[in-house]
């Protein structure tokens, strides 16, 4: 073909994709133009997970009835005038081509009345053309409407997930932006139902009380900001609080989402010794610093930042929250539990007042808190077993061990379950997870949302030792499973697994691979009303005093109870 100029058209559809990848993007570059015109109030509305319908109604400036086609043209912002203003941008936006953009790849209607306009204008676009123009009565402030997403650019409609995937992705931008503008009110609607709201009373706290829930968001510490230099804000989990990844460490850069691999690592040193191995905190940074000491413009999503000085940056925030932390959690809960726990609950309350005398300075609310992640005697979430000697089996459910501290009543379920969990996550960071192919492939029909959620986390199925492939749209042919379910049938493990994956969205739920690995694990474990030998159960307590946690399952549920040497004796009135 000879070369030519690609038409205004497909110059912009193919620059389109940069900025508008999927419905999440639209809804951030909309909520962004809200901030940046001042809103206090932005409520985000979607339905098919954005696909069909998305509308970002705010009550900022607006735009004058003379200017709202101009910012529907490619590099039209009332941002910047000159490449200095790049230097120091205080908006999240200034690259003037996001509604360019998502009008060339959709249908649109922009309703906006600029305040100190007696009526409003409605523009509407299809594939970046205009289509109809004409007032509209509305309050002062902008609503866009973003309808049928991607309707002329089928190759990119193809690699959109399933609604409750790009649901997820647009919760995600919202509670960012809820945390990073705490003053602003922001209200998500998925399909008519409420999804979130921010209160928008300028507490942070409280936005992390909306999107994490009460205990997490009451138990974070509030980062002490340093007298001089960078200055570093936020929440952070003390140390006895903790997740599986660092996909709970949220960092802002003058009021934009960043994500910045050594920022991360510089809440991560800071809780160097203070966290069990493998575990990571739970974090909302924000740093300010001089506009003109960022460069925001590296990438067309905006979400990275080049500084001028990295290290002052790295060192700031790593100092700020290991001060924090420091100062508020004196005492390494986690990190170095004691050797043997207290045997009597009196113990345990002298332990705790002796806690409560260390930390003064931590209200009885606080205290309340700490004390409620305090391993409990009969519930201990961690710390080792004194070695056990097993006596028997009890109702074909539960072993009978007895150990220095007095008599152990074990969940032979929940402890298998316990055993094999730790072990398969453990194989699988050595990347050894024992996999069994089947004798002959299986193939394995599933609705088409579990097909769906098993090939968005194939890699992860595969690190677990599954191999299993798309074929056809809603069936996954089965090459090979875990070893330790080989003996079960394909169709149930892949069932179980989707299952999970579709109910474990939460935030809290737990990452993938301890999803995926949980339900495998459940589903291997022996189960009660199993008759196991001596041997067998000996074996299993063995394995259990070998776990890092094997006083819970995997789902937190006690593996066992103990019945103190102390307790027998007042129960017998000796
Ligand atoms: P940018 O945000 O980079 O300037 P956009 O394409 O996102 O580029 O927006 C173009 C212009 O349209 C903005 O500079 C702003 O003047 C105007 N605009 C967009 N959305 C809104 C809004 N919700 N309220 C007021 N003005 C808006
Ligand atoms: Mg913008």
């Amino acid at each position: 073909m000879p070369i030519r100029v690609l038409s205004e058209q497909v110059a912009s559809q193919i620059a389109a994709g940069e900025v508008v990848e999927r419905p999440s993007s639209v809804v951030k570059e909309l909520v962004e133009n809200s901030i940046d015109a001042g809103a206090r109030d932005v409520r985000v509305e979607t339905r098919a997970g954005g696909k069909q319908f998305i509308r970002v109604t705010d009550d900022g400036c607006g735009v004058p009835a003379t200017e709202i086609e101009l910012a529907f043209q490619r590099h039209s912002t009332s941002k910047l005038m000159t490449v200095d203003d790049l230097a120091h941008i205080t908006t999240l936006g200034f690259r003037g081509e996001a509604l360019t953009s998502i009008a060339a790849v959709s249908r649109v209607t922009c309703v906006t009345r600029a305040a100190g306009e007696p009526v409003g204008t409605l523009l509407r676009l299809e594939g970046g053309r205009v289509v109809a123009r004409q007032e509209s009565g509305r309050p002062p402030g902008t609503a866009v409407t973003v309808e049928d997403l991607f309707f002329n650019v089928p190759a990119r409609r193809k690699f959109l997930r399933t609604d409750r995937t790009e649901r997820r992705h647009i919760d995600g931008w919202l509670t960012r932006y809820a945390m990073a503008y705490p003053a602003l009110r922001f209200t998500l609607t998925h399909d008519d139902r409420v999804a979130f709201q921010s209160p928008g009373n300028a507490r942070l706290r409280d936005v992390l009380i909306a999107v994490y829930g009460l205990e997490i968001g009451a138990a974070v510490l509030e980062v002490q900001p340093p007298a001089t230099g960078i200055q570093t804000t936020g929440f952070v989990s003390p140390p006895s609080l903790h997740r599986a990844n660092r996909g709970y460490i949220t960092l802002f850069v003058n009021g934009r989402w960043v994500q910045d691999v050594r920022l991360t690592y510089a809440v991560i040193q800071a809780y160097h010794t203070l966290l069990p191995t493998g575990r990571y905190p739970l974090a909302v940074v924000m740093v300010r610093l001089p506009p003109e000491d960022v460069d925001v413009n590296v990438h067309p999503a905006k979400t990275e930042v080049r500084f001028r000085d990295g290290d002052a940056v790295f060192r700031a925030v790593q100092k700020a929250v290991r001060h924090t932390l420091i100062e508020r959690s004196p005492v390494p809960i986690v990190a170095r539990p004691p050797t043997s726990w207290p045997a009597s609950t009196d113990q345990w309350q002298e332990r705790r007042e002796r806690l409560a005398g260390l930390r003064p300075h931590l209200t009885g609310e606080q205290l309340r808190l700490e004390g409620a992640q305090l391993p409990h005697p009969l519930e201990t979430p961690a710390g080792k077993l004194p070695p056990l000697r097993v006596i028997g089996q009890v109702g074909v459910t539960y072993i009978v061990a007895e150990g220095p501290e007095g008599l152990y009543l074990i969940d032979q379920h929940a402890a298998h379950e316990r055993i094999l969990f730790e072990r398969l996550l453990a194989q699988r960071q050595r990347a050894e997870v024992a996999s069994q192919t089947l004798l002959e492939p299986q193939p394995v029909e599933l609705a088409p949302e579990a097909a769906s959620l098993l090939q968005e986390h194939l890699e992860t199925l595969t690190s677990l030792g599954f191999q299993i492939e798309p074929f056809g749209r809603t069936t996954m042919l089965v090459r090979a499973l875990p070893a330790i379910v080989a003996e079960i049938d394909p169709a149930q493990v892949l069932a179980d697994v989707a299952a999970a994956l579709e109910a474990g969205d939460a935030p809290l739920a737990g990452t993938v691979e301890e999803i995926v690995a949980l339900h495998v694990c459940k589903r291997a474990a022996i189960k009660a009303g199993q008759v196991m030998a001596q041997t067998e159960m000996e074996e299993l307590i063995r394995s259990l005093e070998q776990c890092a946690s094997p006083r819970t399952c995997p789902h937190g549920r006690p593996t066992m109870i103990h019945l103190s040497v102390e307790q027998l004796a007042r129960e017998f009135g000796r």
